[in-house]
């Protein structure tokens, strides 16, 4: 696995998808996901020039974290347990899965900081995701301005596993129409100016349709758990 060459590959891509869609390549930032991979292949990652990577699992991030420490900023992309939250808070940046109440009650319970957070929206409506249905959005995060420690960097949601590009398109349409509807209310505790969506299999399209962070794994750092 030439991981500098999967880093070149995806830049290059990124670009183009920007090109297409007159935005500007500095406004997506690319976080590996590394929780297929051992903590070799996230060094090389980083080597190649990744600064952000992300892990679903406490105990992966834990882990790389103690291998690595702070050469790359990390976020938390999975859905996490309540439980969890005191062991991952002092590591990452940014918590990808906020997806309901007691949730935001125990990160704004045990963080030192503000910590910035994607609301998890399920857009597609399968029942196997996680995630808020969109006409819950609002009220959800007008809600979190109880808790001072969480600041609402954007949206957050998983496409369908699909080859269909219209059907991956209108999903990523749909969350930013939402993220307006959130950032046109101009909360100070949700600013609300971020999508986090688009993986191995359609990050160009979730690009084009406004992207700000997207999460890519087997593309980059290929997997080693199959
Ligand atoms: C695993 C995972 C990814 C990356 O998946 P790939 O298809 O390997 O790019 C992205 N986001 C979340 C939430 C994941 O769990």
């Amino acid at each position: 696995m030439d991981i500098k060459k999967n880093v070149e590959t995806v830049t290059e891509e990124i670009k183009q998808a920007c090109e297409r869609s007159g935005r500007n390549s500095s406004d997506v930032t690319v976080i590996a996901v590394t929780k297929y991979v051992s903590i070799e292949r996230t060094k090389e990652a980083v080597d190649a020039g990744i600064t952000h990577l992300g892990e679903n699992r406490s105990e992966g991030l834990q882990e790389k974290f103690d291998a690595m420490g702070s050469e790359a900023k990390w976020h938390f992309i999975g859905s996490l347990q309540s439980r969890k939250v005191k062991d991952v808070i002092d590591i990452i940046t940014t918590i990808h899965s906020l997806d309901r109440l007691s949730l935001a009650k125990e990160i704004h319970k045990r963080a030192n900081q503000k910590i910035s957070c994607f609301v998890q929206v399920n857009v597609s409506g399968e029942e196997s995701k996680h995630g808020i249905s969109p006409d819950e959005v609002l009220s959800f995060i007008e809600r979190l301005s109880n808790y001072d420690n969480i600041i609402v960097e954007g949206l957050m949601t998983m496409a369908p596993h699909t080859e269909d590009e219209e059907r991956l398109r209108s999903t990523f349409h749909h969350l930013r129409e939402i993220k307006e509807e959130v950032e046109r209310k101009g909360w100070v505790h949700a600013p609300c100016h971020g999508l986090s969506m688009g993986m191995s299999n359609d990050y160009q399209i979730a690009i084009e349709e406004g992207a700000t962070h997207v999460r890519i794994g087997s593309k980059l750092v290929g997997r080693e758990d199959q």
